[in-house]
């Protein structure tokens, strides 16, 4: 992987290994193409096995796999999550002698049966924030959360604030079963690989400001970040596994690629079917324009013309 300080725009796509790609991770990974190719940019591909009992066996492989067959070509080699744990140890090390870290072995029915609500779930109440009364058993790492604003410019969906202790609480960086949580292998691995542009789905929206936390805390830089709108099926449900998300077709994927770039509000190709998808995305890309994207959270999946 090159990491010249020349390069002005580093963007990436980090799919979860839990399922083969559905057409909202196509939108992510278009998305994030288009972006960083229409700024003369770099665009990696960061595979985010983090978690294993989460993982479909093979997953991997048919997401980069899906990829190629849609031409979207990456640059340098991919980074794998399961091969980053060195790093992500690193980084707590650091946060734990800055006493930013305490162990808690809350259940997650302890926390709900006396937390609040918040915008992402419970917000954790401090119970273990004092120190555990047996440290020795299983536990978590939680970074504490301030009680100051944290704000952003999010490049589609606008001014975002929030307060960690107010509304998330102290946040969980490693689990009690030893993995490492996204909110902090995401920011060890942007940081390490350079990113400069982050362009994924809102429903990462509100993690953001606990990312851009982390990065305060272990000294990285911000990236900017763009949050595009998820694809959701006509009953407003998020394309996942768990909606019978189709896996693409790869055989209508120019279709495809008409449906996610019409999702994206971008123009469609003139001499289109005449194309290869190279020349889609190169085309695409050349009139590539954040300022059309739809500023939403959420988008229904398009009937495919
Ligand atoms: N791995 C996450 C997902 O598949 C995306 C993480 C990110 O883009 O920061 O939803």
């Amino acid at each position: 992987m090159t990491s010249d300080s020349a390069t002005v725009y580093r963007g990436r796509f980090a799919p979860s290994p839990t399922g083969p790609l559905h057409f909202g991770s196509l939108v992510a990974a278009v998305g994030s193409y288009l972006d960083a190719r229409s700024r003369g940019g770099e665009w990696l591909v960061r595979i985010e096995d983090l978690d294993p009992p989460r993982e479909i066996p093979g997953a991997a492989s048919m997401i980069l796999q899906t990829l190629e067959n849609f031409e979207l070509y990456w640059d340098g080699s991919v980074l794998y999550q399961s091969q980053r744990n060195a790093a992500y140890a690193d980084a707590i090390d650091q946060l734990q002698s800055r006493r930013q870290l305490f162990p808690c072995a809350c259940s997650r029915k302890e926390i709900a049966d006396s937390a609040i609500a918040g915008p992402e779930g419970p917000i954790y109440p401090g119970t273990c924030r004092q120190g555990m009364d047996n440290p020795r058993q299983p536990h978590a790492l939680r970074v504490r959360a301030e009680d100051r604003n944290l704000n952003f410019s999010d490049l589609l969906q606008g001014y975002i604030e929030q307060n960690l202790a107010r509304d998330i609480g102290d946040f969980v960086v490693r689990r009690a079963d030893g993995i490492h949580a996204y909110q902090l292998a995401v920011v060890v691995d942007d940081a390490q690989q350079g990113i400069t542009h982050v362009v994924r789905g809102s429903d990462l929206l509100l993690s953001t400001t606990r990312q851009i936390y982390l990065q305060e805390l272990l000294g990285y830089p911000t990236p900017e970040y763009l949050h595009l709108p998820i694809v959701v099926n006509s009953a407003g449900e998020k394309l996942s596994k768990q909606t019978y998300a189709e896996p693409l077709d790869v055989q209508a994927s120019r279709k495809l690629a008409a449906a996610v770039l019409r999702f994206l509000n971008q123009p469609i190709p003139a001499d289109f079917s005449g194309m290869t998808l190279s020349e889609i995305w190169s085309s695409a890309a050349q009139t590539w324009d954040p300022q059309s994207l739809p500023p939403t959270l959420t988008g229904v999946v398009p009937v495919l013309a």
